[in-house]
């Protein structure tokens, strides 16, 4: 038996890893790519100066560079639609302060209440409204600058400045080649062998748009043979289970073993892959490049973001746009609407209310966000309801766990086993 030849499969140790990243490409995925319009001006800074140090090993695909090139007007807009529900909010924060106030002088419905505290309430809530008009100024100001800068991304991108300073593009393939790749895909997803047997299955995919995985990937393989190198790939795409294996922080473990195998015949070396979190304190412990802590904290931000939200596809009801934001599973508060006793506990629903904003025409839409357990705190389904748009589809979510309900459920269990006794 030859145990070493598993050792491609792993990477177990500082050492290894460290061998490993000194003598590599990076190659990057869409998803890594787009993600870069989420770091702020300094971020961006910080990153590019991490590259320069990286020299010539930095890489894409070729249909990366064609589906970032597609896709970055709406990675664009999708940071400008962040700034809608903080603009709403401010103004539901502001009416409900006016209203307050009129319900308050309304003095014949508060009998109860004397013209001195009154005069007390009328003036706190004076100050209220004031300072939080002030705020909203100060909000509005930064948030006009913000969009200004963004929106001139559009004609000067510092992202796309960045990939063109650094990142070295693969070979083009031609229909023809395309075309034998689709050959091959068929019989691969019939298998499901990696990668992209999910969006195989997509129906929202068509035609090329199905093969997009598998062209990224027999690219990366090219660039792999052609440098003679080991891989390293950075994605972003995390949910997709079609590439890789996920640690139980939904941090990448390890790379699918057919892919790992396929690259290890191609060319006799390795890839590994390293969500953008992961590579950029990679950089830092595997090749003593210093990283800015606040290059680290922004982009843990965007992976904690990633894996904590619920991403929803709708059409809007007024101008037919389709779609396709999401809201983090913190931002949503459930509120137990139903409790029917049944015989394994009490079977709940429950409710939170979010509001989406029509990218097209700014429509506000209401989604109520229910989950059904049975017992509590057992997640049984889930859906959206909403209300000026069409669903189109959801991610999947759960009510996060909750210390109370495991309160609620010893005691139930307490009361069972008492039942059963004959107490
Ligand atoms: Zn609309």
């Amino acid at each position: 038996m030859d145990a070493t030849s598993y050792d491609i499969y792993t990477l177990d140790n500082v050492d290894a890893e460290k061998k490993l990243w000194n003598n590599c490409i990076f190659v990057f995925d869409t998803s890594a790519l787009l993600d870069f319009y989420l770091l702020t001006n300094d971020g961006l800074t910080s990153l590019g100066e991490a590259f320069n140090h990286m020299g010539e090993r930095l890489w894409l695909p070729e249909h990366v560079q064609y589906e970032f090139l597609k896709n970055r007007s709406s990675a664009i807009e999708g940071v400008l639609n962040l700034y809608e529900p903080l603009v709403k909010d401010y103004s539901v924060i502001i009416n409900k302060i006016v209203s307050l106030k009129h319900k308050v002088n309304k003095i014949l419905m508060h009998p109860f209440i004397s013209k001195d505290s009154l005069n007390d309430i009328n003036s706190t809530i004076d100050t209220i409204n004031k300072n939080t008009t002030s705020l909203t100024k100060i909000f509005k100001e930064q948030k006009r600058e913000k969009i200004k800068l963004i929106k001139g991304y559009q004609t000067n991108d510092p992202i796309m400045n960045l990939i063109k300073t650094y990142f070295q593009v693969g070979e083009y393939y031609n229909f023809e080649k395309i075309l034998s790749i689709a050959a091959e895909g068929k019989l691969r997803y019939e298998l499901r062998i990696p990668p992209g047997f999910e969006d195989y299955n997509n129906d929202k995919k068509e035609g090329t748009q199905k093969l997009g995985d598998l062209i990224i990937w027999k690219q990366i393989l090219g660039v792999a043979k052609l440098q003679d190198s080991n891989v390293v790939l950075i994605t972003n795409d995390i949910k997709k289970g079609d590439w890789c294996v996920l640690d139980k922080n939904k941090s990448i473990n390890n790379p699918l073993h057919d892919l790992i195998r396929e690259m290890y015949d191609n060319n006799g070396k390795r890839i590994w892959m390293y969500n953008l979190k992961q590579f950029i304190n990679g950089i830092d412990d595997l090749l003593g490049i210093k990283v800015p802590s606040d290059l680290k904290f922004q982009v843990n931000q965007i992976i904690s973001n990633k894996t904590k939200s619920i991403k929803v596809e709708f059409e809007c009801e007024c101008c037919d746009t389709v779609n396709e934001q999401s809201i983090l599973e913190d931002e949503l508060e459930y509120e137990l609407v139903e409790r029917h006793p049944r015989k394994l506990g009490d079977d709940c629903r429950y409710e939170s209310e979010a509001y989406f904003y029509c990218s097209k025409c700014n429509k506000e839409i209401k989604a109520l966000f229910n989950i059904w357990e049975y017992p509590q705190g057992s997640h049984s389904c889930s859906d959206i309801e909403l209300d000026g748009a069409g669903l189109r589809s959801q991610d999947p979510f759960t009510r996060p766990y909750n210390e109370e309900d495991e309160i609620l459920y010893d005691l139930y269990i307490d009361q069972m086993i008492d039942e059963c006794r004959g107490k």
